[in-house]
């Protein structure tokens, strides 16, 4: 094997006749074929470069496994639920199909040998699983392509650092240049290994809390975005642990810190920006007012997509923390959850609702069901929050717990109309079954507090 000199120009994303060449020189040994689970996290196996080429040989096409259905009915610690239609103990949780979608291989130069593609969880016919994170956001990039709109999503994501059980730093590290050498060194080692893995990073900074980091990514296509996203999570964790560090993306890994995942997002038709305003707090455009009005109106009732966890919601129980507390919107306003920002080209709407642990195809497909509602309905604009929107309760409060944001995704009409039942009662079943755990569970803050009250 000489996978540990991988040629120059083999980096980034590569077609399936580059990998046959690389699999057959030995600079490439091995294939990770993946789909996304409930959470966003990457699962799938690592498939033998040489096996794979030859099950590509016997005309499988895209067809390159099967993995056990339970990947889309499991929790964080990968317990298998029960309660789901698409699978179950009753039947003894079978196989889906996983089908590569071969324009998103790439070369993972960070681990020597591999390469990845990103893959479609199917059922064993080769029909889309209508709850699989991927099929979800295909359809709503679909339904407003029906209506005649494109979007370019460019996502925004914090993490903390840890070194043991506290963060890195234990100070605000905000825009900081001077970090440590450590913590410099293994963002340096991200900047190398990023691109070489086919994900552009616009930018890293410190963040406005103890050992924090932002990514900045370049607007592009939604699925690509997302597929982007899910490789730079599994690098930064990845890089992170060779460097003897923990990297969280937990919404709100300590009391009164919160981790974000902004989506900005603009519309465009026949190549032409919708969102373009002359300044960064001139009025919205005509596409723009129905897309926060859609946004308004519907993403209170989506929140387990965007907030699937209990953590996620102590995210919004800091006032000023810059994560949002209302359901607002205000040009060039980092307190409101919908801020109007850009100018030119790049003017767009960034959804601040979700936090860092979020699924990435979920909240996309979430805000895109949003947006395509308020286009479709013409819905009217609300109106703007001016000034500072944690003080100001005109507008309604975000869902205080998971609970609260359960009865209302399974319970309203929304999200059975945006998305329709079977994901509605998917993933209703996993918040519930992520409120019965938290439910049980007895906490060291509970110990502390009351052992000897
Ligand atoms: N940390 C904030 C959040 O959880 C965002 C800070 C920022 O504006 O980048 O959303
Ligand atoms: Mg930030």
């Amino acid at each position: 094997m000489t996978t540990d000199i991988l040629p120059a120009e083999l980096r980034g994303h590569i077609s399936q006749e580059e990998l046959r060449e690389a699999v057959k020189q030995g600079y490439i040994r091995t294939v990770m074929t993946v789909v996304p689970d409930m959470l966003g996290r990457l699962k799938g196996k690592r498939v033998g470069g040489l096996a794979l080429l030859e099950r590509l040989d016997e005309g499988h096409g895209i067809r390159v496994g099967e993995a056990c259905s339970y990947l889309l009915a499991t929790n964080a610690g990968m317990e298998p639920l029960d309660g789901f239609d698409l699978t179950s103990w009753d039947d003894g949780f079978h196989d889906m199909g996983v089908n590569a979608e071969w324009s998103t291989l790439r070369v993972l130069r960070y681990m020597p040998g591999m390469a990845l593609v990103h893959c479609d969880a199917v059922d064993t016919d080769g029909a889309p699983i209508e709850v699989a994170p991927r099929q979800m956001l295909r359809r709503q990039v679909e339904r407003l392509a029906e209506l005649g709109y494109d979007v370019q999503v460019g996502f925004e994501s914090e993490f903390v650092l840890y070194n043991g059980d506290q963060p890195f730093v234990d100070r605000n590290i905000d825009y900081e240049l001077d970090l440590p050498p450590r913590m410099g060194d293994f963002l340096s080692h991200l900047e190398d290994a990023l691109p070489d893995a086919g994900v552009q990073v616009e930018a890293f900074k410190g963040e406005g809390a103890a050992g924090q980091i932002e990514a900045t990514f370049p607007r592009g296509g939604v699925m690509e975005a997302c597929d982007n996203y899910t490789v730079y999570k599994h690098a930064v964790k990845h890089l992170a642990h060779r460097h003897g560090l923990t990297a969280s993306f937990m919404a709100a890994p300590e009391t009164g810190l919160a981790s974000g995942l902004h989506l900005n997002l603009s519309l465009w038709q026949d190549g032409q920006p919708l969102f373009v305003r002359p300044s960064h707090r001139a009025l919205p455009t005509e596409a723009m007012t129905y897309s926060i009005a859609g946004l308004i109106a519907a993403l209170p009732h989506l929140m387990p997509l965007l907030a699937g966890n209990t953590n996620a919601y102590k995210r919004y129980a800091t006032s000023h923390s810059f994560a949002p507390q209302f359901m607002n919107w205000g040009p060039d306003n980092r307190s409101c959850a919908i801020r109007v920002t850009g100018h030119g080209p790049s003017s767009r709407l960034e959804n601040r609702i979700p936090g860092a642990d979020a699924n990435p195809y979920l909240a996309a497909a979430a805000t895109l069901a949003a947006i395509a509602h308020g286009l479709d309905e013409k819905l009217p604009l609300p109106n703007p929050c001016l000034g500072d929107g944690y003080t100001n309760d005109t507008f309604t409060p975000l869902p205080r717990d998971l609970a609260e944001a359960l009865a209302d995704f399974r319970h309203g009409f929304t999200a059975r109309d945006l998305l329709g039942l079977p994901v509605v009662t998917h993933y209703g079943r996993a918040a519930q079954a992520e409120i019965d755990e938290q439910h049980r569970e007895v906490t060291d803050v509970e110990r502390r507090r009351l052992t000897l009250a």
